[in-house]
């Protein structure tokens, strides 16, 4: 054949020189004249501020092949790729830049200082979408969007308005999760909760005009400069005479009143709890219920300000100003045990949340923000998963996906960062509120030119939910502000709605729900029918990776060693059908790295050969594999149809390794017609193509047979299974000559018979043996002769067997080996195993608190090692016999 490949697969120049190529031919963009179906993968945009891990290259490895596949197929595959600011994520970034020449961002003002992250950005944006190259990703660059571009942004301020304009956008205010360290809103699902040792303060709060107290336990003792009351249940006995009195509270002096309310839970702490409206949630509700003033206690920094106190009280507090939160609960409880209002403190197991960015404790806000409305927003997203034209593979993560709808929250969606979508909404002076696509010149309500904008920026998931359509040229392309189907122009009529998202667990609630709400919103659409959820990546032992545990594996590095194709193929091989976390190990990846040598190989064997003229009719050994490829199109086909990319990667594995290369490679060598060989070995390097780009286009164009038609493997046909040449018959008749040659095999390698030594077998069978099947054992197993009877007439001196179902083998040994001394090292084996076996019993026995996977593994070792003995003692009998 044509050109020689190199002696040593050298992954990194192939895959440097394909991707290259294949960018630039413009491979990875649909054809715009295709009529065919569309496949569409919008990406889940990597942070503009990352760099490829572990979890990114599963995500991406699973949307390259689904979109391989389908392109190969024919379909007019897309996959829109594409970055997000990530908006508190970025502003750390190059906060931190800032504060090494020792400035904060204030310093530089917020302009300048959004100049600065967009000049990171161009510098250091790209890295991903360098390293998402390097793994093969298909992505049609030339379509690649960042959201915060142009369009993208024209988008996010359309949807704001019409959100506002239908009454789904409204400016409340509401106790959020504040991050004093990042100064902003978080929302609920980014505080991450963890249990810590904490204390229960005990404080007595005086009876006005009396002599008595009443006593509340409270976790967050520095929180009662903002008391506006205390509460009890209306049951409680203990507290019923007191409901309607007035106290006062200590240090401040300010007259707070008893109040009944049934949230309160009396078998907690002393049953009376202090009331904080403006810095816990529940006592939010308790002071909407009862009409509590609401004391902002805090700057955003987390620091006392006086000034949100009422006048009288000031004086009395001042020396509180600026206190960290932090630090005001040693103060606070130091003056009130001074006062004699502490009572006693308890040790206390308490639920603290913390900032999911930068570990900061959470401080409960009360602060005005933007949130959307949800209730009636989530009503279709729900029914869509609910009458299927959505679905989750696996199905498990709809009831998730359900159940977190139905409860959802409003959407605070307004951020106190300078990174992000400015939120279009100016005020005037008047207080009249202008939202709109375009700055307002003046205020519409009373003329005045003196408005400003709202300074905060949208959470960046509000941008990445309108994702799937935003890239596709939303607003743009439709010509009217109906948003009907039947009017979207260009791309976005092509390819909305999407077919697939691919994406793991952990965003689900964060992403995948808000892109449905505002795909249906807005295009009157599901984004896509399809959702594959897989699992994330762990280490070997199950552990999530991490820097601080040492364990992380960096995909870049993996694939600097043994190219991408190998970690691709180490990760897919991985996936369960039921999306279960994936246990990457270094093994596995030294596996892949062999598959891809065995490939490697075998292409060269094949390409070897030289041009040979044997290409008469097809042997057993072409009528099998060929059946045998044929089940493996069928059954990888399926297999990708129904997202089960694992199990189609581990089926061709085995069809790769197992039967193409260690089987039929073999008997090539007896008796094969070449046409088949290479044209297997095609259609195979086809099948592996979604899975392993580079390699497979490597030896691709190397081989004669390939459709010339084709430019590259990329653009050739998925493989058609010819159902016609799959025989149940010859397959089994195959798998009759593997046990054989197996079982000779076997004896050879118990009874150290060399490999030059051609030995004599007898076959007892009452099976029919055909000429073809005889002459491949004949030859895999090295024998001279073959003697077949259906039945044996008397027993065959100084011989091994092996028994087969129906199959018995007998091997004469005589003048091959020294019978004697053969049993007695046999025997020798057969001690030494003795020993192990008592060993692993011993073992078994006495491991009561073992983990049930060592148990089980020393059970199975245990088996293996009763049927090493088996296997002995059956040689021994019988060449003793
Ligand atoms: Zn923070
Ligand atoms: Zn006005």
């Amino acid at each position: 054949m044509s050109e020689e490949l190199s002696k040593v697969y050298e992954a990194k120049s192939v895959e440097e020189k394909w991707y290259k190529i294949w960018e630039e031919k413009g491979y990875f963009t649909p054809d715009p004249s295709s009529k065919a179906k569309p496949f569409v993968i919008v990406i889940p945009p990597p942070n503009v501020t990352g760099s490829l891990h572990m979890g990114h290259a599963l995500d991406n490895t699973i949307q390259d092949i689904l979109i391989r596949f389908n392109r190969m197929k024919g379909l007019k595959a897309l996959w829109v790729p594409g970055t997000d600011h990530a908006g508190i994520a970025t502003q750390n970034v190059v906060e931190k830049e800032l504060a090494k020449e020792k400035k904060r961002k204030e310093d530089i003002g917020r302009e300048k200082f959004v100049e600065m992250v967009w000049k990171w950005k161009e510098k250091y944006g790209g890295q991903i979408t360098m390293q998402l190259r390097r793994l093969g990703a298909s992505c049609d660059w030339t379509m690649e969007r960042f959201t915060m571009d142009e369009g993208l942004s024209k988008a996010v301020k359309k949807a704001f308005v019409a959100l506002y304009d239908d009454g789904l956008i409204y400016r409340g205010k509401r106790i959020i999760n504040w991050c004093p360290r990042c100064k902003t809103a978080i929302s609920d699902i980014e505080v991450e909760y963890t249990e810590e040792n904490g204390k229960l303060w005990y404080l007595k709060y005086p009876v006005e005009g009396t002599n008595e107290f009443i006593t509340v336990a409270t976790t967050r003792p520095e929180t009662m400069l903002g008391d506006t009351a205390v509460a009890v249940n209306p049951n409680d006995a203990r507290y019923k005479h007191f409901i309607g009195k007035m106290l006062v509270l200590p240090l401040v002096g300010r007259r707070i009143p008893v109040i009944k309310d049934n949230f309160v839970d009396p078998s907690f702490g002393t049953g009376a709890v202090k009331v904080t409206p403006a810095h816990d949630p529940n006592d939010y509700e308790i002071g909407l219920r009862h009409n509590l003033p609401q004391i902002i206690m805090m700057h955003h920094d987390g620091k006392v300000n006086v000034s949100h106190f009422p006048k009288e009280e000031q004086n009395d507090i001042s020396s509180y100003e600026g206190v960290d939160r932090i630090k005001l609960r040693d103060i606070i409880v130091a003056d009130l045990e001074k006062g004699g209002y502490l009572e006693k403190i308890e040790d206390y197991k308490n639920k603290i949340g913390r900032c999911y960015r930068c570990k900061t404790i959470i401080e409960p806000y009360l602060s005005d923000q933007w949130f959307v409305r949800m209730k009636d927003l989530v009503r279709p997203a729900i029914q869509a998963v609910e009458e299927g034209k959505i679905s989750y593979i696996p199905d498990r993560w709809t009831k998730v996906y359900l159940n977190w709808m139905e409860n959802h929250r409003d959407w605070c969606i307004s951020r106190q960062i300078w990174w992000g979508h400015r939120i279009p909404a100016w005020t005037c002076d008047c207080g009249h509120i202008i939202v709109a696509e375009e700055a307002p010149k003046k205020c519409d309500k009373c003329g005045s030119t003196k408005i400003v904008q709202d300074p905060d920026v949208l959470d960046t998931w509000f941008s990445s939910s309108l994702w799937p359509f935003s890239t596709l040229g939303w607003p743009a392309s439709v010509k009217t502000s109906a948003g009907r189907p039947d009017e979207y122009t260009g791309d976005l009529k092509d390819y909305y709605p999407t077919t697939v998202l691919v994406t793991g667990y952990d965003i689900i609630t964060f992403w995948v729900s808000k892109m449905i709400v505002m795909g249906l919103k807005f295009m009157k659409k599901e984004p896509f029918s399809k959702i594959f959820i897989h699992g994330l990546i762990r280490d070997v032992s199950g552990k999530k990776m991490s820097k601080s545990l040492g364990n992380v594996i960096d995909p870049i590095n993996v694939i600097d060693r043994v190219g991408a194709d190998a970690l691709r193929f180490a990760l897919i091989s991985l996936i369960s059908g039921q999306g279960q976390d994936i246990k990457l190990s270094e093994d596995k990846i030294t596996e892949a790295r062999n598959f891809s040598n065995k490939i490697w190989n075998a292409a060269r064997f094949i390409l070897g050969k030289g041009k040979s003229e044997k290409v008469k009719g097809e042997s057993f050994a072409d009528k099998w594999i060929l059946s045998k490829l044929n089940r493996t199109i069928d059954d990888i086909t399926g297999k990708l149809e129904e997202f089960d990319m694992g199990e189609a990667a581990r089926k061709l594995y085995d069809f790769v390794w197992s039967e193409f290369c260690d089987w039929y490679l073999e008997m090539s060598k007896i008796d094969a017609s070449d046409k088949v060989l290479v044209e297997t070995f095609e259609g195979t390097l086809r099948l592996l193509h979604p899975f392993m780009p580079f390699i497979t286009e490597e030896i691709w164009q190397k081989l004669e047979t390939r459709d010339a038609r084709c430019e590259t493997i990329m653009l050739s046909s998925w493989p058609k299974a010819d159902r016609n040449l799959i025989s149940e018959s010859i397959e089994e008749e195959m798998a009759v000559v593997k046990d054989i040659v197996r079982a000779i095999r076997n004896i050879r390698a118990t009874l150290n018979i060399p490999h030059s030594k051609e030995l004599v077998a007898h076959i007892v069978t009452g099976k029919k043996l055909g000429a073809g099947q005889v002459e491949y054992i004949k030859s895999l197993a090295r024998l001279e002769k073959i003697d077949i009877t259906a039945k044996i007439s008397k027993k065959i001196e100084g011989s091994a067997a092996a028994v087969l179902p129906e199959i018995s083998i007998y091997i004469p040994l005589k003048g091959i080996i020294d019978l004697n001394k053969e049993v007695e090292r046999l025997k020798e084996k057969i001690s030494k195993l003795d020993v192990d076996i008592s060993q692993i019993k011993q073992r078994i026995s006495a491991g009561k608190n073992i983990p049930e996977e060592v148990m089980l593994e020393w059970k199975e070792r245990e088996k293996e090692l009763m049927r090493q003995k088996d296997t002995l003692i059956g040689q021994i009998d019988s060449l003793s016999a």
